[in-house]
Parts: structure tokens; sequence; C-alpha cells
């Protein structure tokens, strides 16, 4: 069940720290990295619930479909899966917050996220469909709450005047976020991130890496709708000033690369 409210909450005129950006990389291993290098994360079930929730689902094995047990062990299990989903649900909303409050544009991979609460959440709706409620608890450990933290950003974006971008997720990983060169030698492990370029050599997080570029591209993407009041086309740019500015427009046939 879901109600709209109107809250007569305006997003300001103005975000309160105006000209800043971030870019946010959701991963597997950490929720959420920026490109200001903070790490996101948190365990959404504790070591005490997976237990519990195994031994539900035994027993949940073992009674008899249509009983007074099995409803109450359904029922164990989703008290269990809805803590779990709070859980999740918080930690997004408090990320969102924090995130919302400190910059004016932030950036997010276009990602084909799925919103997983109500499978995630376990809800054992159909006594007899085992497989999914096995299921249940891996899905809600791998669940980063991707598709909750955007949710949770657009949200409160509202409130802060904060500009939410979805960029095209291509080669965002690959990319160096120094020199813009791209090839998949350049992740050297799942943590670390190596430009092989010559004369580069860039190396830092890989995820941190991956949100710088895409903060870039969500730059790149605003300025190219003309929303920060430039309406001038790169064509029409003086040659030969080589401000930041210009690098970016110059490449922004490509907005992937980034201009640090
Ligand atoms: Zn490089």
């Amino acid at each position: 069940m879901s109600f709209l409210v109107e809250d007569r909450a305006e997003a300001p005129e103005q975000h309160a720290k105006p000209g800043t950006a971030v870019g946010i990389d959701r991963g597997v291993r950490f929720a959420a990295v920026t490109s200001d290098g903070d790490f996101h994360d948190r365990a959404f079930v504790t070591g005490g619930e997976s237990l519990r929730y195994r031994r539900l689902q035994q027993r949940l094995a073992r009674s008899k479909k249509g009983s007074a047990n099995r409803r109450k062990t359904v029922a164990a299990m989703n008290r269990v899966m809805g803590r779990v989903t709070d859980r999740r649900g918080d930690f997004c909303a408090q990320v969102a917050g924090r995130i919302t409050a400190k910059n004016e544009l932030v950036a997010l991979e276009d990602l084909k996220t799925r919103n997983m609460s109500a499978s995630a959440s376990g809800t054992v709706a159909e006594p007899g469909r085992r497989v999914a409620q096995k299921r249940g608890l891996n899905k809600a450990i791998l669940n980063k709450g991707w598709h909750r933290l955007e949710q949770a950003l657009a949200g409160a974006a509202r409130y802060t005047g904060t500009r939410l971008v979805k960029v095209n997720p291509a080669y965002t990983s690959q990319r160096c976020s120094a020199c813009g060169f791209v090839t998949e030698n350049n992740r050297e492990s799942q943590a670390v991130f190596r430009c092989k370029a010559a004369g580069c050599g860039h190396a830092e997080n890989a995820d941190v890496n991956a949100a710088k570029n895409i903060r870039y591209a969500g730059g790149q993407s605003v300025s190219a709708c003309g929303d920060l009041g430039d309406t001038r086309s790169a064509k029409q740019e003086p040659v030969g000033r080589a401000t930041g500015r210009t690098r970016a427009a110059a490449r922004s046939a490509d907005p992937g690369i980034p201009v640090l």
C-alpha cells in the first residue's frame, strides 16, 4: 500500500552549495562510493538474523501446508526480512541526505535497477514456492539497495535543490579519470585502478575512479542541455584558450572522458 502526500515542501531556488558535484558508483562490495572518496556501506543482515532465518526455513520445510504452525513460521520469517528491509531503507535515506546536502549535482549511472524491496523482503506470500523462500535471505544480502538509493536521492533532492543526473554506464570502470584513456587492463583488480597510458600511471581505488568518471559525465550532460546558463556551443568557443571548459566542450562528443 502506498500513499501520496503533499508536504508543501518546495525545492529551494538554489542549492546551498552552488557548483558542487559528486558522482556515485553503486557496487556490490560497497553500496555506494563517491567521487569524493567516501565509502558508504553497512551490513543489512546480522549474523543472528541469518541463523534464525535458516532455522525458520527448515521449520517451514517440515511444517504442514495450511497449518497454524506454518503461518507462524512464515510470519516470523517476514519479521526478520522486514527488519533487513528497514535497515536498508534507513541506510539509503541517510546516505542520500548527506550527499544531497553537500552537492548541487549528483550523478549516478543509469542502471536497470528493479525495485527489489518486494522480492528481497522475502515475503512468503505463497506457501509452496519454496525456491523463493530459500533465495530470500541470499537475495537480501546481495541487495545493496541500488534502486532504493536512487529513490532516496530523488526524494532528498527536492529539499536541497539538488539536481540528479543519470549517465551512460559504459566504460566508467575502465576509463582513467585523470587522462581519459580506456582499456580493460586499467582495472588491475576489483579494488585497484592503474592507468596503462604512457606517461600517466594514475592509480587509485577503482570505485573512486569510476565515481569520478560518473561525476564528469553528469556535469557534461547538464552543460550539454544548456542548464548551466551557458548556451554557447563548443564550436563558438574562442580557439586557443585552453580552459577546462573549452577542453570539456571539445570532448563533449564523448561524455565519459573526464577533465579534471
Ligand atoms: Zn591515465
